[in-house]
């Protein structure tokens, strides 16, 4: 499967030290970049690492037993998390979602949400608090993690077929036990579920439509089904745009079984395309980040597990906040750092990829998703 991967620089080690202004001027929650996009998601990465191979993410060939994982000393702890995730919410942010890594190996992470959780925004609202998973620990966790205060969970599945499935995982692990953490986080009311399909051209793109059959199905239009573009993140995945299924295809593989139509953003910054089934039984969403870029209204901002600021998902450069937590900056310090980090962010990646600017697939150095957070 993993053909193509090629050996990575580690760019882990490559960040600025962020800069602390003399006027600490306090968050108003009205920050806005170069381009006028507001800050209101954080990801966060909570582990580099996960107990899949896929090939289009960590192949098996790079990511050996031996790579250089960080050590548990260079991981942010949960109350540096936390006291983070409070600066960022005070500048804004609404949402929070972990990930990683595979986020639910992060020992205790319950009494991380826990400590999110109880987070507000100025208005006194609670924040939409989400994580991204592959499901292999969700069956046995979704309690705990309700319990702790998430409120929804989005699930990485890539075919329904176990060889397919299992082949693009690289552990040889079964859908079922998949469908089985789907079900456990559904019985608890972690929802709205979502369901993330990266689409790899010639992979698994016939199982498009099996997906949409089942989604459809048997969940009554509660779970959403998002199809994913394969995208050239990190430098290890051999990208190739040939390996790129637009989503457009994609919309209308289905579109010729189960006739869709297209429907209005939850949100400004929302990373997929809405589009609802004729029938009424539920939606889908398209994320086209190589084929139609949405970088002009990109509101995320995504810190790595030893962490460093990241403002868009193909930076080569973080900013490292680790050494202002660690190095005695106060929360006033901290804020200003953040509040002047963004509003001198530019990036858009994707839009000059698009427009043949950028040098993506000439060896560009970008920091690897599991690092960064997916
Ligand atoms: N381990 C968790 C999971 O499997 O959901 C969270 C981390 S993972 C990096 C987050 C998401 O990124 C997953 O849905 C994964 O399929 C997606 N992803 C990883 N590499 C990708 C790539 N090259 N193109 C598109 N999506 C990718």
């Amino acid at each position: 499967m993993a053909e193509r991967a090629i050996p990575i620089a580690d760019l882990r080690y490559a960040a600025a030290t962020p800069r602390i202004p003399e006027q600490l001027t306090p968050p108003s929650g009205l920050l806005a970049d170069r381009l006028g996009r507001p800050l209101h998601d954080l990801r966060i990465s909570v582990t580099d690492r996960c107990n899949f191979r896929c090939s289009y993410c960590m192949p098996k060939e790079i990511f050996t037993n031996d790579y250089g994982f960080l050590p548990q000393s260079s991981l942010l702890s949960f109350e540096e998390i936390t006291r983070l995730a409070r600066i960022f919410v005070a500048h804004g942010v609404h949402k929070l979602r972990l990930t990683g890594g595979e986020p639910l190996l992060r020992k205790n992470v319950e009494k991380l949400i826990e400590m999110l959780s109880a987070l507000r925004t100025p208005e006194g609202q609670p924040l939409d608090l989400t994580l991204t998973t592959n499901a292999t620990l969700l069956a046995r966790k979704a309690q705990a993690l309700k319990d702790a205060g998430l409120k929804r969970v989005t699930v990485s599945l890539d075919a329904l077929d176990d060889a397919v499935f299992r082949r693009m995982n690289d552990v040889d692990f079964p859908v079922a036990d998949v469908l089985a953490g789907i079900e456990e986080a559904r019985r608890v009311r972690l929802g709205p579920l979502k369901v993330n399909m990266v689409v790899k051209r010639g992979t698994n793109d016939h199982e498009i439509v099996p997906m949409a059959r089942w989604f459809r199905e048997h969940y009554d239009g509660q779970v959403i089904l998002r199809f994913i573009e394969f995208m050239d993140v990190g430098a290890s995945n051999g990208w190739r745009m040939d390996d790129v299924l637009p989503s457009a295809q994609v919309r209308q593989r289905i579109h010729e079984v189960f006739p869709l139509e297209p429907t209005a953003p939850n949100a400004v910054g929302e990373t997929a395309q809405r589009w609802r089934y004729a029938d009424g039984r539920g939606e889908i969403g398209l994320i086209s980040s190589v084929t139609q870029a949405f970088c002009g209204d990109c509101n995320r901002a995504r810190l790595s597990t030893e962490g460093r600021l990241y403002l868009c998902l193909f930076a080569s450069q973080g900013q490292d906040l680790r050494s202002l937590l660690r190095g005695g900056a106060s929360d006033e310090q901290i804020a200003a750092a953040i509040g002047l980090i963004w509003q001198e962010r530019g990036d858009r990646y994707s839009e000059l990829r698009g427009a043949q600017q950028a040098d993506a697939g000439s060896g560009r150095r970008r920091v690897e998703m599991h690092y960064i957070g997916g």
